[in-house]
């Protein structure tokens, strides 16, 4: 079976036809790779396969050495997509037809099924007709070492988990002797929020909205998502913008506010009410910046609005205004001092109840935020507004938003407690993910076998 999948999903001439051009035989072809796409699902289930690492692999398909460190390592392919987009099982790449943006879709699909970009919100089908726009693709190839027997699991790593004859690839959330729980899309461990390294933060970022794929109308520019309004300005006289991340409604004559749900990219087919949209960060590349002076306004449902204000001198302010409510010293701006060089990327990102600010990489803020309490407060017009600089400096060649996995458990307010030896495993791609929330239940550090490279 291993050997059917790399040949059916192989990127090859003939299953990627020309644009305009679909004959017989195309059809027939296309209809042989949907049938072991499902097929395969079917077989698979949401696990893994592993093969053997060269030729110094020991042991059959599913035996790993589990005693010796020294061993070889072994590699294997993603079946499911509890692991994507990060780690992608079957899949199509598809490029959106009106903004061009490329995006990946778990499969199956249905044929008539409706695809919606999530850059621009363009919706089509994407499959009804032949395209060199959609290609299969085959699953990730991932390679592990196996765990010592003196080794602990840390959190945040991706470990493989024996489950039964299955082998499943998961993230190490909760480690033993924790109580695990959830809120607004966040893990908390005993009780705190987890904050992720910047590394993980970045690895992780989902794709909301990227500027080299514009479909922008005017000056305003509405996401897939609904609700986000994005006015801005790529250079000019008023570098700045404010960028709003949710969605409102009106409810008994009273502006309400939620978190965005969306259509999440790589799960096409799911309900919305599944696909939260929760913590962002923006990325902005400097075309020629020399000591720029602008303003960003970010808005969230989770977090109220928070500002960042550069200056002259390489200096930077940063603050965040709540409620009326809300404590004075959220308010009070925080300085820092930064360098920007041509090209620079300045990522200023609210993740995981954190503000962090980076520029080329490097950390030049951190600070924990306060989160908001009463969003049906937040309508935009009562803030208090930061003018955008009149006279400010600095170009932008591009603007990228990303957004947080949205961590949940389907009964809210639910606590996991664990054991001495358990741990608490999730998948990336919670909406579709069997993980420890679920009938696969906290996980013994015995059935813990692989650590991936
Ligand atoms: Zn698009």
């Amino acid at each position: 079976m291993p050997e059917l999948t790399e040949i059916a999903f192989r990127r090859s001439p003939a299953i990627r036809p020309q644009k305009n051009f679909q004959t017989n035989q195309l059809r027939a072809m296309r209809c042989w790779v949907y049938l072991n796409f499902c097929l395969l699902l079917l077989v698979a289930g949401n696990g893994c396969r592993w093969e053997r690492s060269g030729n110094s692999g020991a042991g059959d398909s599913a035996g790993v050495s589990k005693r010796d460190p020294t061993g070889p390592w072994k590699s294997g392919l993603i079946d499911g997509s509890s692991m994507a987009p990060f780690l992608k099982g079957q899949h199509f790449s598809l490029r959106c037809p009106t903004c061009r943006y490329p995006f990946a879709v778990g499969a199956p699909l249905e044929r008539s099924a409706s695809m919606t970009c999530p850059n621009c919100g363009h919706q089509w089908k994407a499959l009804a007709t032949a395209s060199i726009d959609v290609v299969p693709e085959s699953s990730d190839r991932v390679r592990f070492a196996p765990v010592e027997i003196d080794q602990t699991p840390r959190r945040w790593e991706r470990i493989v988990r024996q489950y039964g004859d299955e082998f499943m690839v998961k993230r190490v959330v909760g480690l033993p002797g924790e109580s695990i729980g959830f809120d607004r899309g966040d893990v908390l461990v005993d009780g705190r929020r987890m904050v992720k390294p910047w590394g993980l933060q970045k690895e992780n970022w989902l794709p909301v909205y990227d500027s080299d794929f514009s479909d922008r109308r005017g000056d305003r520019l509405l996401s897939a998502q609904g609700g986000l309004i994005l006015p801005f300005q790529l250079g000019g006289e008023n570098l700045g913008f404010r960028y709003r991340h949710v969605a409102c409604y009106n409810s008994k004559r009273r502006r309400q506010t939620e978190v965005i749900k969306d259509s999440y990219g790589y799960n096409q087919t799911l309900t919305r009410s599944l696909n939260s949209v929760g913590d962002i960060g923006i990325l902005l590349v400097f075309a020629q910046a020399v000591d720029p002076v602008f303003v960003i306004e970010l808005q969230t449902e989770k977090y109220g609005m928070v500002h960042f204000v550069s200056s002259r001198g390489k200096m930077g302010r940063f603050f965040s205004v709540h409620q009326p409510e809300a404590p004075q010293s959220d308010s009070q701006p925080v300085p820092f001092s930064w360098e920007v060089g041509p090209r620079s990327e300045l990522v200023v990102c609210l993740i995981d109840g954190m503000a962090r600010i980076i520029v080329d990489d490097c950390l030049v803020l951190q600070r924990r935020l306060i989160l908001a309490k009463n969003t049906s407060l937040i309508s935009g017009d009562q803030q208090v507004r930061v003018p955008v600089l009149s006279a400010a400096e600095g170009e932008l060649s591009r603007v990228k938003i990303f957004r947080d996995l949205f961590y949940f458990d389907r009964l809210p307010d639910r606590l996991f407690v664990l054991k001495p030896r358990e741990f608490f495993l999730l998948g990336d791609n919670l909406p579709m993910s069997a993980d420890s929330r679920g009938r696969s239940r906290p996980v013994q550090r015995s059935e813990l076998i692989g650590i991936l490279d």
